[in-house]
């Protein structure tokens, strides 16, 4: 069994004394990753003495706008993001990738926090948070610094986050007019980590129908969720009116071997990432008509 000492914090300030002063500690937000990993004694999870209880935290439950950004606390549970009016009217990509972790009773428990520092590759709220450019901001008693979401994220259930750090807000730069996002998954949790595939998609459509800034983040297709740059490239300039889904299906599969390589699992990855870059294409072009 693992022991270890509880401490417990109801002010950010007091938590970054706590990651000053000791070491070999393990931050708890919602706790149903980080308390399945105790209970398994998982060996991803490293060697601690400490479990530090940041639950309670008011002050990292905020989801608020400034200026052009959303920002949000990181304590911001999958339930309180879905029933979001501000997430609603500007990141419904969101809202969609949300509504599909788990149960009702991991959504009011699981925060946006521990989904971006567990970094599974399967982490729901990666691909649309890495397609909508979020940043995230890490403190610590010597200050705060910024990365990109994507450059926080360093391997499978790895992040750059120092041990003296706290993840203590996600910002989200706001779309303006003309974009389009669609998030969509296979598979279910409990079934074999084969069928469990997602991918986002954000794009700016022109009046000319001409897709540009067109981002593309698969999950679950690589090690860890990250942009398809080579796909991202070839919708761009496409028009919405002769765009090609199965050449874009074929090139997305093909990027994702490209990093990759070919493994057991490739053959069925292969098509059902086709037909998740595709489906969602169809449904941003259907969208797009109808409004039209
Ligand atoms: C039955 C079940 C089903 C699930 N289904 C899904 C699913 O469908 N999709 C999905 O994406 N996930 C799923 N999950 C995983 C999990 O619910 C999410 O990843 C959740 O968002 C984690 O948040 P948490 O607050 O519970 O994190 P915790 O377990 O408290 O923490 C996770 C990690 O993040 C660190 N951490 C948390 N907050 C901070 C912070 N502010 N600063 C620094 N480090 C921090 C912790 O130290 C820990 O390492 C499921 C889990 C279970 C048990």
């Amino acid at each position: 069994m693992i022991s270890y000492e509880f401490l417990t914090s109801k002010k950010t300030e007091e938590a970054l004394d706590y990651l000053d002063k000791f070491s070999k500690v393990q931050i708890l937000a919602g706790g149903t990753d980080l308390l399945v990993n105790i209970h398994k004694e998982s060996p991803r999870l490293p060697p601690f003495d400490y479990l530090l209880d940041i639950s309670k935290i008011p002050e990292l439950k905020f989801i608020t706008l400034v200026k052009n950004f959303i920002e949000i606390g990181p304590l911001v549970t999958h339930s309180r993001l879905i029933s979001e009016p501000l997430i609603k009217d500007n990141f419904p990509v969101l809202i969609e990738a949300a509504n599909t972790i788990g149960s009702t009773q991991i959504r009011n428990r699981g925060t946006i926090g521990g989904n971006i520092v567990n970094a599974s590759p399967a982490a729901d709220l990666l691909p649309p948070l890495i397609a909508l450019r979020a940043e995230v901001e890490l403190t610590s008693r010597k200050g705060k610094r910024a990365l990109p979401l994507e450059e926080f994220l360093a391997g499978p259930y790895k992040t750059k986050i120092q041990p003296n750090e706290l993840l203590t807000k996600i910002r989200i730069p706001l779309l303006g007019d003309n974009y389009y996002t669609d998030f969509q998954k296979i598979g279910r949790r409990k079934a074999l980590s084969i069928a469990r595939l997602s991918l986002a998609l954000v794009t700016k459509i022109d009046k000319e129908g001409i897709f540009n800034d067109t981002r593309v983040v698969p999950g679950s297709a690589t090690p860890y969720p990250q942009s398809f740059p080579k796909t991202e490239k070839a919708i761009n300039g496409k028009s919405i009116f002769n765009i090609d889904l199965e050449e874009i299906g074929e090139i997305v599969s093909k990027e994702m071997v490209s990093v990759t390589g070919e493994r057991w699992s490739t053959p069925y990855k292969k098509s059902a990432i086709a037909t998740l870059i595709k489906r969602a294409l169809g449904k941003i072009v259907e969208e797009v008509k109808t409004n039209e």
